[in-house]
């Protein structure tokens, strides 16, 4: 048996991981999967409960605090946090960016790794600038890999997000090509929500429910785009139907 591959996610904001694959990386860590998770920003722009924590530094902290009890309920193994401002990636130097994350890719060698689609999902520029950024460390990084090292890119999507928050966002911009099933980790999904309790007012827009530890609104799957595999770019097409995959 080939050993498990180590998955690796970047996301921009504490509690983008848990809505977009929270059930993923759960599963990941009831198999002894390593996971490792690169937040970019501490969001301290996003404030959005009845949380009286108007300095940016103070939510910073908070919302990090929230992140690590989120990763402890999902079983993450490594954290990383690059401590960017919220809501500014858009403008700071992409190069800075990307080599940050390369390094993290070359240092630590994982078989999958996972971000937001170039739409963004909710079109949130910190998103797209996360997408950009990510595949174009995950391209150095073929560079420089061997062969047996080279990791799938993958861009996750939300058609959950889409169904409770129709008027937000962009219409998806790549097809989903594969879905992991996620039905005996909803309750860790649910968990990791809850963590980002200074966030209650955008988990119960699109988990209504989950702040209150009602966890049937979490769907079965969640759903990816393989991007990039052994060195190359793959064009998505949209399947018939969506199969279950498993990194
Ligand atoms: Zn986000």
């Amino acid at each position: 048996m080939s050993a498990l591959k180590k998955v690796m996610m970047v996301f921009p904001h504490p509690d983008d991981e848990s809505f977009a694959c929270g059930g993923t990386i759960a599963l990941c860590g009831e198999r002894g999967q390593k996971t490792c998770l690169v937040c970019i920003t501490s969001g301290c722009k996003g404030r959005s409960g009845a949380y009286d924590i108007t300095c940016r530094q103070k939510l910073a902290r908070h919302r990090e605090q929230e992140l690590a009890a989120a990763a402890k309920v999902l079983g993450i193994t490594r954290l990383e946090m690059l401590r960017y401002p919220d809501g500014t990636l858009a403008e700071v130097d992409e190069e800075e960016l990307t080599q940050k994350i390369l390094e993290v890719i070359l240092d630590w060698k994982p078989g999958v790794v996972i971000t937001f689609p170039p739409d963004g999902v909710t079109g949130h520029p910190d998103h797209i600038a996360t997408c950009h950024a990510v595949t174009l460390a995950v391209e150095r990084a073929e560079q420089a890999l061997g062969a047996d090292e080279l990791p799938d890119l993958y861009y996750v999507s939300i058609p959950h997000y889409y169904d409770h928050c129709p008027d937000k966002g962009p219409k998806p911009a790549v097809p989903i090509t594969g879905k992991v099933d996620i039905t005996r980790f909803r309750q860790q999904k649910g968990e990791a929500l809850r963590a980002h309790l200074s966030q209650e007012y955008s988990v119960n827009r699109a988990y209504p429910g989950v702040i209150e530890g009602d966890y049937s609104v979490i769907g079965s799957y969640e759903y990816y785009t393989l991007v990039r595999t052994a060195g190359q770019p793959v064009v998505p097409k949209r399947p018939a139907s969506i199969p279950v995959i498993d990194f």
